[in-house]
């Protein structure tokens, strides 16, 4: 017998699992029978994949039992199977690098919800809460002997070699006092039945329950029941008029490892040249890894109920990875790799009607239950900005999907809906991005657009900047930033001619003052009370755009220098065309730079020179 210490994390996770999950510890059940089950679809996959394992014939089952005077829960299942190496790597280490921030996470995570669980790989040692120790004996598929994994989750494990009936893995919990109330036949039942009735495989459940006589009466011995206790139905296949709103529910839960109810559901049989099921489910919570690179995609993909992967990113594009659900296809081969699926036909025309079903069910949703749909908006609006990014094809669909705030009206806004407000006279659809709602609300840029009752898109995430040029036009309006040069044209009050010509020198000062820190100065029409802004040429990159890219050690790729657009009305500027001193149109246009670029919410290169300058200002006021 040999003792292997935990890897470090492995006890961490399991402190982390035992103290935050304690008043949802039930749920070990679910993972265990969970784990049992994805190690079917393994051993199913590869005897219809791969010659190796064409011999093995199998009946797919998973058993429960219990002693309750021993005190011990035994959970069985004639799946893959683990050999020595496997139950090292798979329950004495964490191999995924997501469990670290699964554990910051958790950590953070003031509701302490087990819907993190599972996402992680971390399911089994849910057992811990319930049990003082656990034993796994387990037969590899293939392989002659059996291994023995036992641990208390203190610290190690012993691991050695033991005996085992067939390929699979068989589990039996010693329970705790905690414990305890699953050593009942009632209690199991409900909790299989809660949590994995639809699990694709019969859970058998082993009893030993009272006899009676003919008249009702205890005969004092025992019959051994052994009982199915879930459908074991793949839900998907059943005809939707059967199902109800629980079966899906709870179907959403298994797949999903949720607790959450999901916000929407949509059920697809397609027959005729290709023929297959998809579900999918929107959640009504974006999941925790929505923004990681390495998120865990959600639909798993089966070919004649056989499971072929839950890790394929191609099923659905990239900004509908908070889809969940399952495709299950009659027409792909069953041993299809992952590089057949990328360019498969077959493939990609069910991701194409899929992608098309599920926009069109938002679309509905958006129309007929407005509460819901802004509960959607609140999590998800910006995958589906990158939609519009992303998926020209569904350009139009998205674009009647995402969502805005605006400069006219609280909370959310459709691009529909600001054509509807649009005057007459308005030519394009005005927008301001940047990375603050706040300050883009507060920005000098929005003072003309105001004062006119013009409405501005406002457009705080940091794809916008890249998004929106990209969309460019919503129908046959064009979607102008307010940032660029060019776009207040529309709009512009003629500039006063005269005033224009007896500020040019004053401009022409402010531009030698600043020589080559900005690409231009001129005065501007769309200011009525700030002194000064930044504007960009239509083709440069936005600030906020050289700002991220910055951020991003890339700054020198798309440095371009701002335009300073001033305020002729501007006391400021009165006061600098009213005096000659050299060294104050200095000050006043390096404060004029300044002051626009820190309303921009960048940080100043030199602050304390900025300070010195407006002090002298004041003081010479
Ligand atoms: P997850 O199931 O989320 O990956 P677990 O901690 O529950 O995480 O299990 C870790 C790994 O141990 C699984 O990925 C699987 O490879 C293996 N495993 C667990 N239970 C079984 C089982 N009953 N049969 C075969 N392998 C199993």
């Amino acid at each position: 017998m040999a003792v292997h210490q935990f890897q470090t994390e492995v006890n961490q996770l399991l402190q982390l699992i035992i103290h935050s999950l304690y008043s949802h510890r039930e749920i070990f059940l679910r993972e265990l029978v969970s784990n049992a089950s994805d190690a079917i679809d393994k051993l199913k996959y590869l005897t219809v994949s791969d010659d190796a394992y064409k011999a093995i014939a199998f009946d797919p089952a998973i058993a429960i039992s219990f002693d309750a005077e021993k005190g011990e829960l035994t959970v069985s299942d004639n799946g893959v199977g683990m050999d020595e190496a496997d139950l090292v790597e798979n329950l004495g280490t964490i191999a995924r690098s997501g469990t670290r921030r699964f554990m910051e996470a958790m950590a953070e995570d003031k509701r302490r919800d087990s819907n993190l669980i599972g996402r992680f790989g971390v399911g089994f040692y849910a057992s811990y809460m319930v049990a003082d120790e656990v034993t796994v004996t387990s037969r590899k598929a293939g392989a002659d002997g059996a291994w023995v994994w036992k641990s208390d989750g203190k610290g190690s494990y012993e691991l050695e070699p033991g005996q085992r009936d067939g390929h699979g893995t068989t589990i039996v919990l010693k329970m705790n006092d905690d414990g305890r109330e699953y050593l009942n036949r009632w209690r199991l039942e409900e909790l299989v039945k809660k949590y994995s009735n639809h699990v694709a495989y019969p859970i058998r459940l082993a009893y030993d329950e009272d006899e009676y006589d003919d008249k009702g009466k205890k005969k004092g011995s025992k019959v051994h029941k052994d009982e199915q206790v879930n459908s074991a139905q793949a839900l998907w296949r059943r005809p939707k008029a059967e199902l109800k709103d629980e079966d899906y529910v709870e179907f959403y839960k298994n797949i999903a490892d949720s607790d959450d109810e999901p916000l929407l559901w949509a059920h697809t049989k397609a027959e005729g040249t290709i023929e297959y099921t998809t579900l999918f489910y929107i959640p009504s919570k974006a999941p925790f890894d929505l923004y990681h690179a390495d998120y865990k995609p959600g639909v798993k993909l089966y070919v004649r109920r056989v499971f072929i992967t839950d890790d394929d990113k191609e099923l659905l594009p990239t900004y509908l990875r908070f889809v969940r659900g399952v495709v299950d296809s009659e027409d792909l081969p069953l041993n299809v790799s992952r590089e057949i699926l990328q360019q498969n036909r077959v493939m990609s025309s069910i991701r194409n009607a899929s992608v098309k079903k599920i926009l069109s069910e938002l679309k509905s949703l958006s129309e007929n239950d407005k509460d819901k749909y802004a509960a959607f908006v609140a999590e998800f609006n910006r995958p589906l900005k990158e939609g519009l990014y992303g998926d020209y094809a569904n350009r139009e669909a998205l674009q009647e999907l995402v969502r805005f705030k605006s400069s006219s009206v609280d909370g959310w806004t459709s691009l529909a809906d600001y054509k509807g407000r649009m005057g007459d006279e308005q030519k394009a659809i005005y927008y301001i991005a940047g990375d603050s709602e706040d300050r883009l609300r507060k920005s000098p840029l929005l003072e003309m657009y105001r004062k006119r009752g013009v409405e501005v898109l406002i457009c705080p995430d940091e794809i916008d900047d890249i998004v929106m040029p990209m969309v460019g036009k919503y129908g046959d309006l064009e979607l102008k930033a307010v940032n660029r040069a060019g776009a207040e044209k529309e709009f512009e009050d003629k500039l006063d001619e005269g005033k224009a010509k007896d500020l040019a020198p004053v401009i022409e000062r402010i531009k030698k003052a600043l020589g080559d820190e900005v690409k231009d100065v001129r005065l501007s029409a769309r200011l009525s009370e700030s002194p000064s802004c930044i504007v960009v040429d239509a083709d440069d990159p936005s600030i906020q755009l050289q700002q991220m890219m910055k951020s991003m050690g890339r700054g020198g790729d798309f440095e371009v220098k701002p335009i300073l657009e001033v305020n002729g009305d501007h006391a400021l500027v009165a006061r600098l065309a009213a005096s000659d001193d050299e060294a104050l149109a200095s000050d006043v246009a390096r404060v004029l730079l300044d002051q626009a670029l820190l309303v921009e919410g960048v940080a100043l290169k030199d602050p304390a020179g900025f300070v010195g300058r407006i002090n002298r200002l004041i003081a010479g006021a």
